[in-house]
């Protein structure tokens, strides 16, 4: 698998460093943002290093589907019933903060720290 020593996201998907996992497959992993906005508050990210979404191309079009098609199983499987937010920040402008793509899916009764 494509991994970046020095990505935090990479390190979350050896072990490295611990996470809340709520989601793992051979392709995908989602966990518990450390500083949630919501009550429920998920990210999911495909497993190899792809920095931003701005790089991806063709060929992560299925991983890109499957990532968002995740959300909404994901939201039911951790209670969450009365709708959700799907975010992904792209590159400095988009305010991205973590340089490993990732959605954040949030859920839960408002009303939310933020968003
Ligand atoms: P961004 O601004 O890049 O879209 O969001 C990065 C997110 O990653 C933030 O919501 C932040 O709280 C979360 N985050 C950063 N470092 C860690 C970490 O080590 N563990 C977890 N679980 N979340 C993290
Ligand atoms: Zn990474």
């Amino acid at each position: 698998m494509n991994a970046d020593p020095n990505c935090i996201f990479c390190k979350i998907v050896a072990g490295q460093i611990p996470a809340r996992k709520a989601y793992e497959d051979d392709e995908l992993l989602a966990f518990h943002d450390i500083h949630p906005w919501a009550p429920v508050h998920v990210l999911v990210i495909p497993k190899q290093h792809i920095a931003t979404l701005a790089e991806v191309g063709p060929e992560h079009d299925a991983l890109l589907g499957r990532m968002l098609g995740l959300a909404p199983r994901l939201m039911k499987s951790l209670g969450v019933g009365n709708g959700f937010r799907t975010v992904i920040n792209t590159g400095p402008d988009g305010g991205q903060e973590v340089y490993h793509l990732h959605m954040h899916v949030m859920g839960g009764p408002r009303p939310w720290s933020k968003g």
